[in-house]
Parts: C-alpha cells; structure tokens; sequence
C-alpha cells in the first residue's frame, strides 16, 4: 500500500511522501528524557535505534510544485546506510510520479536545514540538481553554517549534495521569516541548529506548518523531549513556547519530518498540561 497521505489545505494540495524509514539512538533523539518514558512511545531495536520515517512534503499551489525537503542522502554507501538502518521501502521519487510528477516539474525546494536526512537529495549521483527547474529556498545562516562546520556539527552535512548547488547559484537565502508565494512562507525555528526553518502554509481559512525538527516526530511534542542532537536545546523550547500556542488556537495541521506513522496532526491540550500531538489520520 503506498505511503502517501493527501490533505486539501484551502486551495492546495498537500501530500505527504516519504523517502523510506531509518534508525537513531533513542537516548540521543530524546535527550535528557529517561529511557523507560520514551521507550513506551517509541520502542527500541537491539542496537537501542528507534524507527523514523522521512516525511517530505508536496505543496501543490497556484499551479506550481513546491517540494519541502529532498529526502536521504543516497550516496552514503553500505556503511553508513547500515549504521542508520536505512531501509528504502519508499522513495520521494516515487511518491511524485504516483501524482503524476516528475523532478522537471518542482518548481521550488523548500530545504528546512542541510542535514543529510533532510536536504541529501539536493542533487544527484553526478553532482547535479536532482530538481532541475527548481531553486532551493534556505536561510542564510543554514548556508553558512552547513559550509562551516565545526566538530559538534560535522557529521551532519556531507559537502557533496550541498556545493554543487551553492556554485550553481541555485540556493535562493533569505533571512528570517519570508513570503516565497502568497500565502506560504518560512518561518526561522531555531535550536536543532540556528538556522533551521519551517513552512507555513495559509489558505482558505486553514494553517498547515511544517515543523522541522524543532519537532520531529509527534512523540518530540512535550516541552522536555527535546533531542540530545540539538545543538541548542534551550532555544528550542523557546521556540517551542513561542508557536505552540498560536498552533493550538489557529487548530494549525502539523507535518513533521520523522514520525514513522502519521503524516498530518493538531495539537491538542495534554490532561497534566501542555500539548499533546493527535493524529488526524493514519
Ligand atoms: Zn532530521
């Protein structure tokens, strides 16, 4: 049965894909959450990695093809594939054709970040744009700190699907929050790294965000469960606190880029507090 998963948004189309699942460590994606708390959310394999989904995100708008992240890096050879349990039982490839699409037919990629399971699909095997007809949207700081990598932060950009787009002068950076197309723009969530963004899609009345990593998969929705990858955890519950509440009040639909099973969701208020993610669909 195909992943897909298909929401009308007001006068877009918005469809979740997925590039296939992969595995972390479930103490470094929840942080200083103990491990008999997450474990019940999110069960983990003999090698202590719990399974996620990566969760791009199609926008069909005015007539244009946007693409919210590429997907995995496919160049990372068995190794590394291995190490992160990288299991392609779906492609971004073949989420766009079951709509009809080819890569010729993005006109815009919105990369939240430059990690390699987010924006590892930037280009292709050869080095070239994988979404020929495309820029690529990315904050100005992400551009920076993706080519200026430190030893807390190297591992999570490969310079091969990164460059080739940066000397082409195919990455379009803005700053801070931004208009692309009437109602969808970005909007900086800082703390997994301090230039990461989301995107906010505004349309007949309705919200969708698409949160990133500030919350990557429903069960990151509590305030602590922040991930021990995050380069800044602080910022991210304050970024956090920031929306949280204008999300529950406008009833916004959230995506997020790893849950391993539910494509579109609403904050809900939690019985001891605070929010909760509930599904709106399988
Ligand atoms: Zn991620």
């Amino acid at each position: 049965m195909s992943w897909i998963k298909h929401l009308q948004v007001g006068e877009a189309d918005v469809y979740s894909l997925t590039d296939g699942q992969f595995r972390l460590d479930g103490g470094a994606m929840f942080g200083s959450v103990p491990r008999v708390l997450w474990e019940r959310v999110s069960p983990a394999d003999e090698l202590n990695r719990i399974r996620l989904r990566i969760n791009p995100l199609l926008i069909r708008l005015g007539g244009e093809n946007i693409l919210v992240e590429t997907g995995f890096w496919d160049q990372g050879g068995e190794k590394f594939e291995a190490m992160y349990g990288l299991d392609r039982d779906e492609t971004v490839f073949r989420g766009l054709s079951e709509v009809g699409l080819t890569p010729d037919d993005i006109g815009l990629v919105i990369n939240t970040h430059l990690h390699f399971d987010h924006a590892g699909r930037n280009v292709t095997p050869a080095g070239e744009p994988t979404f020929p007809n495309a820029r690529y949207v990315v904050q100005r700081q992400e551009l920076h700190d993706a080519t200026h990598t430190h030893e807390r932060s190297r591992a999570s950009y490969v310079a091969e699907y990164i460059e080739p787009l940066r000397d082409a002068g195919l990455y379009e950076a803005v700053d801070g929050e931004h208009e692309l197309r009437p109602g969808l723009g970005v909007l900086p969530l800082p703390g997994h790294n301090l230039g990461q963004q989301g995107v906010v899609l505004r349309s007949g009345g309705e919200t969708l965000v698409y949160t990133a990593d500030l919350v990557p998969t429903l069960a990151h929705v509590p305030l602590p469960y922040i991930m021990g990858y995050d380069l800044y955890p602080v910022t991210t519950l304050e970024t956090r606190k920031r929306y949280y509440g204008e999300w529950f009040e406008s009833g916004a639909i959230l995506c997020t880029p790893h849950d391993p099973g539910v494509a579109f969701a609403r904050l809900e208020e939690g019985k001891k507090g605070g929010f909760v993610g509930v599904a709106l669909n399988g």
